[in-house]
């Protein structure tokens, strides 16, 4: 939400999710005004969208974003009965610059100076050790390329089957590491970005827990 006189406080760019970090802010971070559980990782191989972009587009370096509201990417600070953000006076870089009426600033803005959650943590602390180990376990895939590959009858079915594999690695590692350190559901986002599971929704498959294991399958499109 703007600063600038034109805002006429909608909501909808809140609405449509919370913004990117970029390097100033991790003066927020390090004031405590923002906290890790509030941010969400996004990972190198996801699908997401860009400040104003139409359609999500490949990652090609991680970044972090302010956590959405439930299951929707709408800003975890937007306050819908007010139209107004609860930490406006303390709100992101990008926020401030954001103008619907003038969208250049926050485009310049646009993938520069990311911030990671390699940015936010001091070198001792725990997590690190469990981020890598899930880096080095279960890497994101290419989205891009497996949304193509799952276009084609021929390589689908190997392909979910590689997938069911991955997607049982990604929930068994996190299931293993919330109960060992006691890891909130927040801070599991923060540290690992969303299951597996998850990022694949958008390309059609479904994951169902059955008795032999995760299953996947592509909806009918
Ligand atoms: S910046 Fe634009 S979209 Fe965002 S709250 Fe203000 S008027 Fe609405
Ligand atoms: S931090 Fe505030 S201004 Fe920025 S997207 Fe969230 S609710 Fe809107």
């Amino acid at each position: 939400m703007s600063i600038t006189s034109s805002c006429k406080r909608c909501g909808t760019c809140c609405r449509q999710g919370g913004p990117a970090l970029h390097g100033p802010d991790l003066a927020l971070i390090r004031a405590g005004r923002l906290q890790i559980d509030d941010l969400i990782t996004v990972r190198r191989g996801e699908l997401a969208f860009q400040p104003l972009g139409r359609c999500p587009e490949p990652v090609h370096h991680e970044f972090l974003k302010l956590a959405g509201q439930g299951s929707t990417w709408c800003c975890a600070f937007f306050d819908e009965t007010t139209k107004g953000c609860r930490r406006y006076h303390h709100r992101p870089m990008a926020c401030s610059v954001l103008d619907c009426t003038d969208t250049g600033p926050l485009l310049d803005l646009a993938g520069q100076d990311l911030l990671t959650r390699f940015d936010c943590l001091s070198a001792d602390d725990p997590l690190l050790a469990l981020i890598r180990d899930h880096e080095t376990t279960c890497p994101c895939p290419d989205l891009e390329t497996i949304g193509r590959q799952l276009e084609h009858p021929a390589t689908k079915a190997a392909l979910l089957a590689d997938l069911e594999v991955a997607v049982s690695r990604d929930l068994a590692f996190r299931s293993q590491v919330a109960a060992s350190h006691r890891l909130s559901l927040a801070r599991e986002l923060f540290a690992f970005g969303r299951p597996l599971f998850q990022l694949l929704q958008p390309l059609g498959v479904q994951a169902s827990n059955t008795p032999a294991g995760i299953r996947l399958a592509l909806n009918s499109r």
